[in-house]
């Protein structure tokens, strides 16, 4: 597991899809990784900021959206992992 792959994996983490398995995986690696942590932190804001306002769902074009932008930001990590 890295972070980019984790990256890909976060809304699934969120949203509780995740099975079992990948989510030990994924917790395994936040352990180690404060740039997944953060962007875990970052991520799940934007979604909380995104259900306060009046829509009552999060279009999957937004979600993809916000995902790309975050995706954008973590490709290039303050170090490898
Ligand atoms: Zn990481």
């Amino acid at each position: 597991m890295n972070c980019r792959k984790v990256t890909t994996l976060i809304i699934d983490y969120l949203s509780a899809t995740l099975d079992p398995q990948t989510r030990a995986v994924c917790n395994t690696h936040l352990y180690d990784c404060r740039d997944c942590v953060l962007f875990l932190e970052t991520y799940r804001k934007s979604v909380e900021a995104l259900r306060s306002l009046p829509s009552k769902e999060i279009s999957l074009e937004t979600r993809n959206r916000i995902r790309r932008f975050l995706e954008k930001r973590i490709t290039q990590p303050a170090r490898a992992c």
